[in-house]
């Protein structure tokens, strides 16, 4: 193979360094970079992620490729560590383990102890002076490879182990004497031997290139495919294997084991934070077999390990300018640091750990904010146990107490397993998952239930680890609670709880609670204010909100609206019976005036509307848009209703459903719908230009600032759009006169159609904005549609399934074919008029992915629901601060100036940039 497949580290020096992440892994830059920084580090070397992506096209021959590799940087490993592989009397072990250059924490696989064999267990035993610590170092190696290499069932091995307890009448691992360690050896070379059909490999480098094998392997292995396809983590090579001195934490109870986080990975917190097993090794913290001890019980028992480990955090966190999560051993009092690399946290904590490290000069404002994922943002609205609750209520439901890994609160029925969840989470149920223990090859039931409870594991097991990176609610150590997967029950306090019955989880104490406790949102942080004003500092487009109410406009700005980018009049007619009856008795109206007497009824409640809306947007942009729905969704379908209906108008039954009947439409999708509502019953648009203007005129003379967009929808062609824009202006300009005042008001349209994206320069001729309405773009060019798709959609995204899409074009703009509608459209629609206002008004405007391209193509806002405001505004700075180069010197105003000029050179030259998620339903019934 072409260049260097393994990098050495050792002795203080290493081959490699922090940033070689991509072809070393996260865990083994992380190795050379502490090996740098002069950390006690056990030596090692690396074989690089490039070797694997070609093991996965070659196979074997890959292996061979590098076999002289691996030979020198073994024999160097054996002179620094000055002892030899295989060595009869002071044999040298090494762990296996694998380290993409993206956190997969618990993904793939690990073996610890290799070299061992048995002869090497003796030397091991006699050097040490521990004969214990040699056989259950060799048990342990014994099991791992079985089960990873060989694929033994880890329950087999399990069950091997716990017979021997059992025979020995012992309870913890270790408690059990030599004489049951050697004999469990024996076992498990037997059960090796009855699975393969070979005896145990007892050479060390055939057990070597076995375990290198399998790492590779492990890379697409189901759990680690899930895991990578649950995250969205694409584009990497493989995984790295590291081939490491072992340190033994198992020697005894100055030995130990440990996980650390230099902040409280939930709340936050500046404390330092971790778990720390004594007399144990490697994986039993991560695998949360047994429960662990505090890091202040650490601090009591080894305080010069402590205040090491203290000195460990401070530079490390200081180095890698981030929380770090940390591996460590402590082998007879002294420290190693196995694993460095950036924490998993929650919501909450990434918000303040990113404002903390700001305050302290670690980070800039722009780092900040380019720290924090969309996601996590949506998840700080995640619920908790609503606090009105009385306490009394709640500790009559509390089932149990265990960990809380994972703040927040979730109810769901319980299921056992984690392709139970899946399945029925996938059926649209609410489930927690409830196991003994969660492995990682829960990781798809566990992403998709609501809530994750373990009766084992500690704050670092892979359940609390994996979890928090989602923000999902999780107990764990909840030893009071008994699963049992075969029954599907789980037993809790002389309970027998069974699959249908609901429990609720909360995950910042710990408690389990029979039944639905009502859950509240929950009190945003300090920091999430302060995160989300500097990203407004960085952003260059605007955010605007899509609400049809005065009370919702009023929320929308304190979630930081810049305006209304959609009002969807429709809307306002379904609040009450009055409004209601109002519209139904206009659409059954018989003639032109039974119509206008109706809409005269509508007129007084829209213009009230809109004057609040004007009055709770204090001068904002208002963007209000015409009549849209096919008009059959606003009267009843069946009989009674339709009777009821008649009753109330004092229509005929009969009239009503003649009426009704009339107005059915085959494809009310592409029906009479939209514009087309304007033109055919122009008293429509007269009655809704008047209501916005004369509210618009009302509110200027209380003194608020208006600044009405009267928007069209569905439009289709530029003489269309002229009509539509004489008639408007002739209704408002002529209020406006009668009134004697100044208000200038903007005409523009929806682009929601492939052909008016098309037409979209001569549609700029009479159109003073556009507005993107993508869920109908997407609609209509795919043709697919929006109300119906979710029944075969999800066949054609993602690579699990056809992979014919990368997500669902109804939640991520489609940038490859609607994208290049809306490109082409600002691009013909700004040479026809500079300047021109545009913006995106469909679902898209609240999807981070989107926003980035919204932004890429030079649009002057987004407009999404209130509750995805702040994921807008975020979204927004990201995309400009990483257009803007060097952003961690990047000042607010000279990344959005760097935004602004590149922005307008990519849409001047038609460039795609961005590449890039809530389905929208059209049909008011779900509105
Ligand atoms: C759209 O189609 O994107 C849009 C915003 O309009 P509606 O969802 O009301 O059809
Ligand atoms: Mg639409």
């Amino acid at each position: 193979m072409a260049g260097k497949s393994v990098y050495f580290f050792g002795g203080g020096r290493a081959e490699g360094h922090g940033a070689m992440k991509e072809l070393l892994g996260g865990k083994g830059a992380g190795l050379m970079e502490m090996t740098r920084l002069g950390l006690p580090v056990p030596a090692g070397f690396v074989i690089t992620t490039a070797t694997c992506a070609r093991y996965m096209k070659e196979g074997r021959p890959a292996l061979r490729a590098i076999d002289r590799e691996v030979r020198t940087h073994l024999a160097r490993l054996e002179k620094v560590t000055g002892r030899r592989f295989a060595d009869a009397d002071d044999p040298l072990l090494v762990s296996v383990r694998s380290g993409a250059a993206r956190s997969m924490p618990g993904m793939m696989e690990t073996i610890l102890n290799l070299g061992l064999n048995d002869r090497t267990v003796r030397g091991l035993a006699a050097k040490t002076g521990n004969e214990r610590f040699a056989w259950d170092a060799y048990r342990r190696f014994l099991g791992m490879y079985a089960g990873v290499v060989h694929e033994v069932p880890r329950e087999e091995i399990e069950a091997l182990f716990k017979a021997v307890k059992a025979r020995f009448k012992v309870k913890l691992d270790t408690e059990v004497p030599v004489e049951g360690l050697q004999d469990l050896c024996g076992r498990l070379k037997s059960l090796f031997r009855q699975k393969t059909g070979k005896e145990f490999p007892q050479d060390p480098t055939q057990q070597l290139w076995g375990a290198i094998e399998a790492v590779f392997r492990s890379w697409n292995a189901e759990k680690a495919v899930t895991y990578r396809r649950v995250e969205r983590i694409t584009g990497l090579a493989g995984t790295a294997v590291n081939v490491v001195q072992m340190v033994f934490g198992n020697k005894g109870d100055t030995s130990g084991t440990g996980v650390c986080f230099t902040r409280d990975p939930n709340s936050g917190a500046p404390v330092f934070y971790g778990d720390v097993l004594m007399n144990a090794q490697g994986e039993d913290v991560v695998a949360g077999i047994r429960t662990p001890l505090t890091l202040d019980r650490l601090k009591a028992i080894q305080p010069v390990v402590y205040r090491q480990l203290e000195e460990v955090r401070r530079r490390l966190e200081r180095h890698a300018r981030d929380m770090q999560d940390i591996e460590f051993t402590i082998e007879e009092g002294t420290l190693y640091i196995l694993q460095t690399r950036a924490g998993k946290r929650s919501p909450r904590a990434a918000f303040r750990i990113a404002a903390d490290l700001v305050r302290d000069g670690v980070i800039t404002r722009a780092e900040a904010v380019q720290r924090i994922a969309p996601e996590d943002v949506e998840r700080l609205f995640y619920p908790v146990v609503d606090p009105k609750v009385p306490a009394a209520d709640l500790a009559a439901r509390r089932l149990a107490t265990g960990i809380g890994a994972v703040p927040g609160a979730a109810s769901g029925a319980l299921a056992f397993t984690a392709a139970e969840a899946e399945e029925r989470a996938k059926a649209g149920e609410a489930v927690i998952l409830v196991r003994h223990e969660t492995s990682p090859e829960d990781v798809g039931g566990m992403h998709a239930a609501q809530g994750i409870l373990t009766a084992t594991g500690g704050k670092t097991s892979h359940a609390a680890v994996v979890a928090r990176g989602w923000g999902k609610t999780c107990i764990v150590g909840c030893e009071a609670i008994d699963p049992d997967a075969g029954a599907r029950t789980l037993t809790v306090g002389g309970k027998v709880l069974r699959p249908n019955d609901k429990v609720t989880l909360d995950g910042s104490t710990g408690a389990v609670y029979a039944g639905e406790v009502p859950l509240v949102q929950p009190e945003l942080p300090d920091a999430y204010h302060t995160i989300l004003r500097w990203a407004d500092g960085f952003r260059r487009l605007r955010v605007r909100a899509n609400v049809d109410t005065p009370y919702d406009a009023a929320k929308a700005v304190t979630m930081g609206a810049e305006g209304i980018g959609l009002c969807r009049t429709e809307h306002m007619f379904f609040d009450s019976e009055e409004r209601r009856l109002a519209i139904q008795e206009m659409i059954l109206a018989a003639d032109r005036p039974a119509r206008e007497r109706a809409l005269a009824k509508l007129l007084p409640l829209q213009r009230k509307d809109f004057e609040g809306i004007f009055a709770a947007m204090a001068g904002r942009p208002v963007t209000i848009r015409l009549l849209d729905p096919p008009l059959h969704e606003f009267v009843p379908h069946d009989e009674e209703g339709q009777a009821r209906l008649g009753r109330a108008l004092g229509i005929p039954a009969d009239a009503v459903a003649r009426r009704v009947e009339q107005l059915r439409e085959a494809n009310p999708m592409l029906g009479h719908r939209g514009c087309r509502l304007a033109l055919t019953y122009p008293e429509i648009l007269e009655m809704q230009v008047r209501a916005i203007l004369e509210a618009a005129i009302a509110a200027k003379k209380k003194g608020t600032k208006v600044q009405p967009e009267i928007m069209h929808p569905l439009t289709i062609d530029p003489r269309e759009m002229a009509i539509l824009v004489e008639r408007t202006r002739a209704v408002a300009d002529a209020v406006v006169k009668k009134a004697g005042v100044r208000l200038p008001y903007l005409v523009g349209t929806m682009i929601e159609v492939p052909r008016a994206a098309l037409l979209a320069g001569r549609f700029a001729a009479t159109a003073e904005f556009f507005s993107f309405g993508t869920n109908d773009l997407t609609q209509m060019t795919l043709a697919l549609s929006r109300d119906d798709a979710g029944r075969f959609l999800p066949q054609y995204v993602g690579e699990e399934n056809l992979g014919i899409f990368a997500d669902d074009p109804f939640q991520t703009l489609d940038t490859d074919g609607v994208g290049e509608l809306v490109r082409l459209a600002i691009e013909r629609g700004r040479a026809a008029r500079p300047g021109m206002k545009i913006g995106v008004c469909g679902e898209h405007g609240g999807e981070a992915r989107s926003v980035r391209f919204c932004d890429a193509v030079g649009m002057d806002y987004v407009s999404c629901s209130p509750y995805r405001l702040p994921i807008a505004r975020l979204a927004a700075a990201q995309a400009t601060l990483a257009q803007t180069s060097g952003a961690k010197r990047a000042s607010p105003r000279r990344a959005r100036a760097v935004a602004r000029a590149r922005t307008g050179a990519a849409h001047r030259r038609g460039r795609a940039a961005a590449r890039t998620a809530d389905a929208p339903r059209r049909s008011l019934a779900s509105a």
